[in-house]
């Protein structure tokens, strides 16, 4: 079978029949691309259409090939750990924007978030909180292979940093509503990082309120949410006494993080 044949008879969308087709392979995608003709070894013909028929079965390509690209870095994951989504890119360049020292990720998942901040401003103290021991392993493993330096903690929210305050705190919380039939294409990622009660803002309503004790004068909190759900995030944030609430949209111009400050 050639190249060209294998993609075809994956059934599977072009974009991921080549990345899996250049895991089996080792070669680049690139190489894949521009190889149609070439013949494929039968163990690697079999081996690709394991992987193909665990991509049809609804496994994600990332899980599959066991790592996911995000914000330039080349991240290890597995269902221990959400997928980094392209819309949490967001998150990370508001943070940008702001001027600071010292960044707390809660629920740091992969470490995707700490870590893109970590490369993007090395002097800065990173400091990332995960409630699952897992998840927090994958993210160690993703800091020591990148050779970036952030303070791993293992707790609920807040629980893991006692007093300490920072310039920015941040999360990507589950906020999915329990009932969202849309879970039903996420049953290989943790629900433990989806799901957040009937309304999906039970981890907004933990985060929120202790926020600001852990702000510095003038600091951020930032949160990614859901379709719908900024006017009930921005209301938490207010009642909470944080200044500047605002929703910010991401590239397909729905409102998916909101801020106010300390
Ligand atoms: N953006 C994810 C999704 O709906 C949800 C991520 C989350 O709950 N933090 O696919």
């Amino acid at each position: 079978m050639t190249v060209a044949e294998a993609l075809l008879a994956s059934g599977l969308e072009a974009r991921e029949a080549r990345l899996l087709l250049a895991r089996v392979t080792g070669f680049s995608e690139a190489v894949v691309l521009a190889s149609p003709d070439r013949s494929l070894p039968s163990e690697q013909e079999n081996r690709f259409s394991e992987l193909s028929a665990r991509r049809r079965a609804g496994e994600p390509v990332a899980y599959i090939l066991g790592e996911k690209e995000f914000y330039g870095l080349r991240l290890a994951v597995n269902p221990a750990v959400l997928i980094p989504r392209p819309e949490t890119k967001l998150l990370v360049e508001l943070a940008m924007q702001a001027e600071f020292s010292s960044v707390l990720d809660l629920g740091t998942g992969s470490g995707a978030i700490a870590l893109a901040l970590k490369r993007q401003r090395p002097a800065a103290r990173v400091v990332a909180v995960d409630a699952s021991a897992a998840a927090l392993g994958v993210a160690k493993r993703n800091g020591i292979a990148l050779g970036l330096e952030v303070d791993w903690r293992h707790g609920l929210w807040f629980d893991a940093v006692r007093d300490e305050r920072f310039d920015l705190v941040l999360a990507n919380p589950p906020y999915v509503a329990a009932g969202d039939p849309h879970l039903a294409d996420l049953r290989f990622e943790p629900a433990s990082a989806l799901v957040a009660g009937a309304d999906g803002l039970d981890a907004m309503r933990e985060i929120v309120p202790r926020a600001r004790s852990h702000l510095a004068a003038g600091g951020w909190l930032l949160l990614e949410h859901g379709l719908g759900q900024e006017s009930a995030v921005r209301a938490l944030m207010q009642t909470s006494g944080l200044e500047e609430v605002q929703t910010w949209p991401d590239l397909s111009g729905v409102g998916r993080v909101s801020g106010g400050r300390a």
